[in-house]
């Protein structure tokens, strides 16, 4: 499951787009859902907290470097679900 979305730098105060491919918890038997990589957007670095559900390891905290300045900073995710 690819997650998508935007942070604004707190060191440059830029916006950009990041993405991140969450992995499955199960390996099943089945191939691993095949998934674009958006070339166009930032690859989160490492994720610092995560949350289990429907089998996904979805991350709520994470590192990710900024395209603009190249530093690291620290992104939170949100989930619209309850
Ligand atoms: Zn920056």
């Amino acid at each position: 499951m690819l997650i998508e979305g935007k942070h604004i730098c707190r060191y440059c105060n830029e916006a950009f787009e990041w993405f991140y491919l969450v992995p499955q918890k199960y390996n099943s038997s089945r191939l691993m859902d095949v998934e674009t990589i958006p070339n166009n957007k930032v690859g989160i670095y490492y994720v610092i907290k995560s949350v289990e559900k429907d089998g996904y390891i979805l991350p709520l905290k994470a590192t990710i470097y900024c395209p603009k300045c190249g530093k690291l900073d620290e992104l939170e995710i949100k989930y619209d679900d309850k």
